[in-house]
């Protein structure tokens, strides 16, 4: 499905992509939907009841095989062949991208479609932790990355090893890890913002400022989620 973007936001995992010559960043993507097209299958299929002009987000997982074990067994993100907008297939730091329908999440009506955008890789990956993570009603989360002056930073794991204290282990606690959300995931993400007022705070900036960006986002100037928004130039 093709989608006009409305915004698109900067992710730290967006400073790896941009060294890749010919690439376009881009895996937070929100689209207005205005001139949305369906390809052939969609407008066939109807998958995800899609219909031209809905709004909606697409993240860091951009589509699956669709018949690997993880993939039948619901766990599409952990698809060996998933696409990742940016990596496998042109990103959204874009006027529009192309995404599979199933990887792309409806927004529902009541959030406005440019606060949506992080939603897809920054939202669903604190998000979804959390539901997985079988908390007592109104337990209290620290999530960690969370700093003081409003900074939000997500901490990826390169595959080395963590050092973990002994007495998290003899209290019987546990330490777990997710890998993003699939477009359900990011719909939940989006229902309980819209639940509970939680809304983004971000650093606009036009399109152009690619390169000013991932500049920010190496030197971790940014205090807020930057988010390109393409309604507005330099
Ligand atoms: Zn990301
Ligand atoms: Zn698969």
């Amino acid at each position: 499905m093709r989608i006009s973007v409305a915004a698109s936001g900067v992710c730290h995992a967006d400073i790896g992509t941009a060294r890749t010559p010919g690439a376009t960043p881009g895996h937070e993507i929100a689209g207005a939907g205005a001139d949305a097209e369906l390809g052939d299958g969609v407008a066939r299929r109807r998958v995800g009841d899609w219909r031209v002009g809905d709004p909606g987000v697409a993240g860091w997982f951009g589509g699956s095989c669709r018949h690997c074990a993880s993939c039948r067994r619901g766990g599409i993100v952990h698809c060996p062949d998933r696409k990742i907008p940016g990596l496998s297939c042109p990103g959204g730091w874009a006027e529009s991208v192309t995404v599979p329908a199933d990887a792309l999440a409806h927004i529902p009506d009541g959030l406005d479609v440019f606060d949506t955008a992080p939603m897809g890789c920054a939202g669903v990956t604190t998000f979804n932790p959390l539901c997985h993570a079988r908390l007592p009603v109104w337990g209290r989360v620290a999530v960690f990355g969370l700093r003081p002056h409003g900074r939000l930073t997500l901490i990826g794991v390169d595959g080395g090893c963590i050092h973990v204290l002994a007495g998290l282990v003899m209290n019987g606690q546990s330490i777990g890890g997710h890998l993003t959300g699939s477009a359900q995931d990011t719909e939940d993400a989006m229902a309980f913002a819209l639940t509970y007022g939680i809304r983004l705070v971000a650093e606009r900036l036009p399109l152009e400022y690619g390169n000013e960006a991932i500049g920010l986002i190496r030197s971790v100037a940014p205090r807020f989620r930057l988010v390109f928004d393409t309604t507005t130039t330099r």
